[in-house]
C-alpha cells in the first residue's frame, strides 16, 4: 500500500500535479482533448476511460489523500456510489447497509436494486453487532457512512471493517462528511472510500463531482463497470477540482474550529434545547469519534426550544443562508424535515431521531463571532 509520507497540505497542494514543460507555468496545464493518438502510444486515452492527463493526475492526488493505491474521478458523488456498489453486487447478492444514509444513496438502493435482483437490508442501529447480525450467506458488501446525516452519529469504522474481513466481504464507506482531512478509513481497514467531491473537496459550492479510492485491484473492478456506465467527469471540472483541493486542508481545519466554537456556543444558549456535534463531550459517540477522527468536521445539527418557530428563525438569518447543499466556505442551514428527509413519513423520521424542528448547520470559514452574532440576532427576533 502507498505510504502517506507527506502532510495533508502538501498532498493537497502538490500530489499528482502535471508539469508544464513548455511554458513552466505554476499550475497543471489543462488538456481538453477528447481525441488522442492511438498509434505508438502506451495508453489509449479517452475521457470516458477515466484516463486523460488531468483525470489521471487528479486520481493520484485523491489516492494520496486517502492512503489508497488508486482512484477514479466521477461526474457526481452518486455516480461514484452507484458504480462502486453495482461493481461488487450481482444478481442474487445481498448488501448490508447502515440504517441512516445520505438520501440519494438510500433512494438508489430502495428504488433500483430490486430491478437488478440485488437484496439489501438496513441495520436497526449503528452498533457493529447490528451489521454482523444482518450478514447472510449471499452477502457481498457492507456499506457505512460516518458521521451520519443529519444527527452526526458515529459508526465504529475499525469494528465494521473487521466484521467485513471475517466474512470475506467488501467494505465501503461514504466519507463525505468527514473529508480526507479528518478521517482516513483505509488506514482503519476499509476497502473502498467514496466521496461526494461536491462537498468539502470542491468546497466552494460550484462543482459537482465524486471519487472512489481503494486498492488497484478494487479500483480496476469498479473501472470495468464505470467505463460502460459512462459517469466520468469532464476535464475542465477535473482541473477546477484540483484547484479547489489545494486549499482543502486549511479550509476544513478552519471549519472544524468554527464548528467546535459554534457547537459550544449553541449548547450554552438558553433558547437552544439540543446540539449534535461529535466534538462536544456531551455527544454520546465523542470518545469513539476521538479514536477515528483527526478533527470533528464542519457539520453540526441543533434544535431550538420547541415553542420557537424554526422556519422563521432561518428567515431572520443574514449571514447564514438556508441552502440545500453543504460543506462550502459559506455557512448554510437546512431543515431536514422539509428537505433532505421530507420524503420520509413523520414516523420514519421519529424512528431515526429527526425532530421536525431539527436544523442542520454547515459551518463555513467566516469569523465564528460573526456567525454567533447572526444566530443571536435571529433568535432575538423570534422569542
Ligand atoms: C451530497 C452527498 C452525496 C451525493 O453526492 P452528489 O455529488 O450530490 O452526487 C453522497 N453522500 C453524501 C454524504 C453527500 O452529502
Amino acid at each position: 500500500m502507498a505510504k502517506k509520507n507527506r502532510g495533508i497540505n502538501t498532498i493537497c497542494t502538490h500530489s499528482g500535479e502535471l508539469k508544464d514543460n513548455e511554458f513552466k507555468g505554476a499550475v497543471s496545464p489543462l488538456y481538453m482533448s477528447t481525441s488522442y493518438a492511438f498509434e505508438d502510444v502506451e495508453v489509449k486515452r479517452y475521457p470516458r476511460y477515466f484516463n486523460t492527463p488531468n483525470q489521471q493526475a487528479l486520481s493520484i492526488k485523491m489516492a494520496a489523500l486517502e492512503n489508497g493505491e488508486a482512484a477514479l474521478i466521477f461526474g457526481s458523488g452518486m455516480a461514484a456510489v452507484s458504480t462502486a456498489l453495482l461493481a461488487f453486487l450481482h444478481k442474487g447478492d445481498h448488501v448490508v447497509l447502515q440504517q441512516t444514509l445520505y438520501g440519494g444513496t438510500s433512494n438508489l438502493v430502495v428504488e433500483e436494486f430490486e430491478k437488478f435482483g440485488i437484496e439489501y437490508s438496513f441495520t436497526k442501529d449503528l452498533a457493529p453487532s447490528s451489521f454482523e447480525s444482518e450478514v447472510r450467506e449471499n452477502t457481498k458488501v457492507i456499506y457505512i457512512e460516518t458521521p451520519s446525516n443529519p444527527l452526526l452519529t458515529i459508526t465504529d469504522i475499525t469494528a465494521v471493517a473487521e466484521i467485513a474481513k471475517q466474512h470475506g466481504l467488501v467494505s465501503m464507506i461514504d466519507n463525505t462528511f468527514a473529508s480526507p482531512v479528518n478521517q482516513n478509513p483505509i488506514d482503519l481497514g476499509i476497502d473502498i472510500v467514496l466521496h461526494s467531491a461536491t462537498k468539502y473537496m470542491g468546497g466552494h459550492s460550484d462543482i459537482l463531482a465524486g471519487t472512489a479510492i481503494a486498492s488497484e485491484k478494487h479500483i480496476d473492478t469498479i473501472f470495468q463497470l464505470a467505463k460502460n456506465l459512462g459517469g466520468s467527469l469532464s476535464d475542465y471540472t477535473v482541473w477546477l477540482l484540483e484547484r479547489s483541493l489545494k486549499t482543502m486542508g486549511i479550509r476544513v481545519k478552519a471549519q472544524n474550529e468554527n464548528a467546535q466554537k459554534l457547537a459550544e456556543f449553541l449548547e450554552a444558549h438558553p433558547d437552544v434545547s439540543k446540539v449534535y456535534y461529535p466534538g462536544l463531550k456531551s455527544h454520546p459517540d465523542h470518545e469513539l469519534a476521538k479514536t477515528q477522527m483527526k478533527g470533528f468536521g464542519g457539520m453540526l445539527s441543533f434544535e431550538l426550544r420547541e415553542e420557537l418557530d424554526f422556519s422563521k428563525f432561518q428567515k431572520k438569518l443574514n449571514l447564514i443562508k438556508p441552502s440545500m447543499s453543504l460543506a462550502g466556505v459559506e455557512s448554510t442551514i437546512l431543515s431536514p424535515s422539509l428537505t433532505s428527509h421530507g420524503l420520509l413519513t413523520p414516523e420514519e423520521r421519529e424512528k431515526q431521531g429527526i425532530k421536525d424542528g431539527l436544523l442542520r448547520f454547515s459551518v463555513g470559514i467566516e469569523e465564528a463571532e460573526d456567525l454567533m452574532e447572526d444566530i443571536e440576532q435571529a433568535i432575538s427576533q423570534i422569542v
